[in-house]
């Protein structure tokens, strides 16, 4: 029999949040297969205020408790993230799994977490005691250490719809289907003009949080796809000094030549 709290709403949450030593429970299928916990879990599939998705001044809104089967069949989902979600476990896991758990759970492996880094997706954070706004990056902290205060909950991923057109995505695993990533990665690109305008890609899988580097991705915007293919091989070479793979079941040598690889085929597919 499992201890806990159901809430009907967000208010009641957070108030039972801030008054117990409870751990939040949306799809359970981390807590489920983790380590054992004791202590009540604070039910949170009956919190319609986590469910919500809507578009708001360019930032889609999706609420934590969205899960993967509900976010891949709503109309309102960008296809890089529907492509990604569609890869996750099978179909019992996506029905129950929610995209606050798979980014709370801290993993650099969590592939909904891996689009949400591409594209500078925000979180919103609440609590008793107020609401704050962080870029997902720094939620991050280092290896299963996240910025989530005790009695805070997240409730929304904002995640801006402007550049995520135009993408490429790749999930390395060990199988094609059901398969834990080895390496995940997500790009995007704009290029308006024979400019690029946007440029953002993000590595999961291969170290203790997934990799976003903005300063490297800044030495491509601007340039024309000329510009831009002059330019790759310091490009590839900034992003091959900066991905330092964790040891895991592969090898990081292997995981460091994967990540370029499709780094490579990223710029290729944009001409690059
Ligand atoms: C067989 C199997 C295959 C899998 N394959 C993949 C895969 O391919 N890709 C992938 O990315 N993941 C995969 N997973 C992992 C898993 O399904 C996800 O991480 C899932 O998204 C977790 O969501 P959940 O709702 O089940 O979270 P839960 O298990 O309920 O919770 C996970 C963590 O998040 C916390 N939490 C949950 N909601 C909130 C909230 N709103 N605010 C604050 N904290 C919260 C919980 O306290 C807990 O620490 C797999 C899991 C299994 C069992």
């Amino acid at each position: 029999m499992v201890n806990g709290y159901t809430p009907a709403s967000l208010k009641e949450a957070l108030e039972i949040r801030a008054a117990h030593d409870v751990i939040p429970y949306a799809g359970g299928t981390d807590l489920m297969i983790g380590e054992k916990r004791t202590g009540a879990y604070l039910f949170l599939n009956r919190v319609s205020e986590l469910k919500r998705v809507f578009l708001e001044d360019g930032i889609l809104h999706l609420g934590a408790g969205c899960t993967f089967t509900e976010l891949i069949e709503h109309k309102m989902t960008p296809a890089l993230l529907k492509e990604a979600l569609r890869l996750i476990a099978a179909p019992a896991i996506r029905n129950e799994g929610t995209i606050g758990g798979n980014i709370a759970n801290g993993s650099a492996k969590a592939d909904s977490a891996l689009v949400f880094f591409a594209a500078d997706a925000k979180l919103k954070l609440a609590s008793v005691s107020g609401e704050r706004v962080l870029p997902i990056k720094e939620f991050y902290l280092g290896r299963k250490k996240l910025d989530l205060r005790g009695d805070e909950l997240i409730t929304e991923v904002l995640l801006p719809t402007r550049w995520l057109e135009h993408y490429y995505y790749q999930k390395v695993g060990a199988r094609k289907a059901l398969a834990i990533s080895r390496v995940a990665f997500a790009g995007l690109m704009h290029i308006e003009n024979d400019v690029i305008e946007h440029c953002a890609t993000a590595f999961g899988a291969v170290s203790d949080v997934i990799i976003r580097r903005e300063d490297i991705d800044a030495m491509l915007i601007g340039k024309t796809v000329v510009q831009a293919r002059d330019a790759k091989g310091d490009y590839l070479g900034a992003f091959e000094r900066a991905i330092v793979p964790i040891k895991g079941r592969v090898s990081a040598e292997y995981r460091k030549t994967v990540c370029l690889n499709l780094l490579n085929d990223f710029l290729v597919s944009f001409g690059i």
